[in-house]
């Protein structure tokens, strides 16, 4: 008899399997305007952006954040990556009996505090209370709504200006075509190693950091103030490979990426050789990956790195017509396929 591996929630090729062999299987058929079957960030129904998140790290509390951070973050940059504006969550937690009340306490404090900096309000939720088992203290899921905005609309226009006959209404997986201009907003594998070294107690003798954070303010100022983005999305389980794969698949393009100019930090490419994983497959839940027309991608990185949250961005590669998939260009000179990995290698990090 098949069952759930852990491997299914992983975020790379067998969530995939799973959503598309099952979830869509029975679910899918609507005609909404982005719909399930477009398995983007978020949906968009009746001109409202529309999105669902699942929150089950463990543990609760990591350097760099908590459940209450990533769960405000984690859907407000689902809706963000269309080009949306935030507006209101919901939020459903499921409580294990025993969580102490202070810890339930800080974790209300920080999704209070994450909300305002992303400039959202809980507007609905629930609460539950399941027995003391293994659910790590509790569960948190977060839906919520954005709608079109001003910085969307410029956004927009910029990339009409310069690529006739461009249709899309949003910022989706399916707009790349080549030519178009890679950039990723900062280092990445930050979140994935942070959480591992600190749950089984790895040194690394390096001070490694969570870069859990909500990402509208830089994606509205980056569609509002400079313009031309066509795809965006944040790499969280799977990586970057799973997040350039998806691109690659959905808008029918190849992607070339430059290894070297992948910006990860020195304490998180030290853990990933020791425990030989590959950084480009690990979670991130504060990094923008961004597909910018050509014409607009040095200002749009200029802009990038006058905002906090962008200060180590690099343009990493290009969509191109000359091959398929993605290809990583290597820092000895090679190129090898870069594949959707099977799954995220660390389990439980969002
Ligand atoms: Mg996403």
């Amino acid at each position: 008899m098949e069952r759930i591996t852990m491997g299914h929630g992983a975020g790379g090729t067998l969530t995939l399997q799973l959503i598309k062999n099952h979830v869509l299987k029975h679910l899918g058929g609507s005609s909404f305007e982005v719909p399930l079957e477009a398995l983007d960030d978020a949906a968009v129904v009746d001109g409202v952006v529309f999105k669902s998140d699942g929150h089950t790290i463990k543990p609760l509390f990591f350097p760099g954040g908590d459940i209450g951070r990533l769960a405000v973050s984690g859907t407000v940059n689902d809706i963000a990556m269309l080009g949306a504006e935030p507006v209101a969550l919901a939020a459903g937690m499921i409580l294990e009996e025993g969580l102490p009340l202070t810890d339930l306490e800080r974790i209300l404090v920080s999704m209070h505090e994450t909300c305002r900096e992303a400039d959202v309000w809980i507007a609905a939720g629930d609460t539950k209370v399941v027995e003391r088992g293994s659910l790590g203290g509790m569960v948190i899921n977060t839906s919520g709504i954005g709608r079109r905005c001003k910085a969307l609309e410029h956004n927009m226009a910029v990339v009409k200006r310069f690529r006739s006959g461009f249709g899309a209404k949003w910022i989706l997986d399916s707009n790349l075509k080549p030519g178009d201009k890679i950039i990723v907003s900062g280092t990445v594998g930050d979140h994935g190693i942070a959480l591992l070294s600190f749950r089984e107690g790895y040194g690394f003798g390096y001070e490694l950091k969570s870069d859990v954070a909500p990402l509208n303010g830089l994606t509205l100022k980056l569609m509002g103030e400079v313009g031309g983005i066509v795809a965006m999305k944040d790499p969280t389980r799977g990586g970057l490979a799973t997040s350039l794969n998806e691109w690659a698949e959905k808008s029918r393009v190849g992607i070339l990426v430059d290894e070297e100019a992948i910006p990860v930090r020195e304490g998180v490419k030290a853990a990933c050789e020791m425990l030989g994983i590959d950084p480009l497959e690990i979670g991130n839940e504060g990094k923008v990956v961004i597909g910018v027309i050509p014409e607009k991608a040095e200002e749009v990185l200029k802009t990038l790195r006058s905002h906090p949250q962008g200060r180590e961005a690099q343009i990493i590669g290009e969509a191109t017509s000359r091959h398929q998939g993605v290809i990583l260009q290597t820092q000895i000179g090679g190129r090898r396929p870069l594949p959707p990995p099977l799954g995220d290698p660390i389990p439980r990090i969002c």
